[in-house]
């Protein structure tokens, strides 16, 4: 039996890259034929016409299904929504601004043959993307990487290829924080990766501002690792520390010599470093209480509307939120 490949592609304001995006997708499924495709388009709530291009392509095309949520949910849910449709053998995920060539998922085709149940694409290089970003990017994979109890691979993004026996893993996973990457690595199988060379966006803008970017980093921190709440456990050891020491030179200069500590400024610095440390920790608890907060919601991650092109009634897929 021909086998069939679902490949994900989250829309969110692509109406610039769209056209091109579908075109260069048919043609890769044309070219690699011994497969059987569908081509599902997860359109975020874009405000320009990304849907209505979508919904012509759907009626244009078979292998094309479209999914539009309700508003902008963000691209992790987007990606889910896609996987949750998707009836392939393989799901590939892979971004509107096709940054990462679609011939690579050849390779990942050819290692998924040859028994790897998840094949990520890692970029050897970032062509055309800002100085701070790359530099940005290179420290969040490191650092996430340390402080992550699974290894997530560095500098690898959502771009991969991923057999069902993994994917109905992932639709199992009931988490609303979704850092998919991580909960690829986490879910295990036989991992493998493809280098390739990330292009520049065709054309629009990247979709993913600073504040998301931090938002997104922190979410991966947050979500792999609990280091951030021991950290604050060390912090303050460490202040205490200091202030034991502080306090013992203190007593012993008015004790044993004829001088004695005087002024306010010690007073003031070590008050201001442990309210500084203090908040910084409750902070830090604060993060993770509010997880607990938004996973105890139990709100569904994302809501699909009725598209006029596809079949898909209006219906709320329980899964999770991200906010
Ligand atoms: N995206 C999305 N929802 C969002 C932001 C982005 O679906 O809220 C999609 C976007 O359309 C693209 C992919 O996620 O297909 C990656 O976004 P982008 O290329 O802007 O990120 P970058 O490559 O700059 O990190
Ligand atoms: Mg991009």
């Amino acid at each position: 039996m021909v086998k069939k490949i679902s490949i994900v592609i989250p829309c969110f304001n692509e109406s610039e890259v769209i056209d091109y995006t579908v075109k260069e997708l048919m043609s890769f499924c044309r070219r690699v034929s011994q497969y059987s495709y569908e081509l599902i388009f997860v359109n975020d709530g874009s405000s320009d016409d990304t849907e209505e291009k979508l919904n012509k392509y759907s009626h244009q095309y078979q292998a094309v299904r479209i999914l539009s949520f309700s508003r902008n949910f963000g691209h992790q849910q987007a990606v889910t929504a896609g996987i949750d449709a998707s009836t392939g053998d393989a799901i590939v995920l892979i971004d509107a601004d096709l940054q990462d060539p679609p011939e690579v998922i050849e390779q990942m085709l050819e290692k998924w043959e040859s028994g790897y149940d998840v094949v990520y694409g890692t970029r050897i290089q970032r062509a055309g993307e800002s100085l701070f970003k790359r530099i940005s990017a290179r420290w969040f994979y490191r650092l996430l990487n340390r402080m992550s109890e699974v290894p997530i691979p560095l500098d690898t993004g959502d771009f991969r290829l991923m057999d069902r026996q993994v994917v109905d893993q992932l639709i199992a996973m009931p988490e609303k924080a979704r850092f998919i990457r991580g909960m690829v690595s986490w879910i295990g199988f036989n991992q493998t990766s493809v280098l390739y060379e990330r292009s520049p966006r065709l054309a629009g803008e990247s979709k993913y501002p600073l504040v998301k970017m931090l938002r997104f980093a922190l979410d991966g921190i947050l979500s792999f690792s609990v280091k951030p709440l021991k950290l604050s456990i060390a912090l303050g050891f460490l202040s205490s520390g200091v202030a034991f020491l502080m306090l013992m030179y203190s007593v012993y200069i008015r004790l044993f010599t004829n001088q004695w500590v005087s002024g306010w400024t010690s007073v003031v610095v070590s008050v201001l470093f442990m309210g500084g440390i203090q908040l910084i920790s409750v902070g830090i608890l604060g993060e993770y209480v509010a997880r607990i907060y938004n996973e105890s919601k139990g709100r569904p991650l994302y809501i699909l509307k009725k598209s006029k092109a596809s079949e898909s009634t209006e219906h709320v897929v329980s899964a999770e939120s991200a906010d």
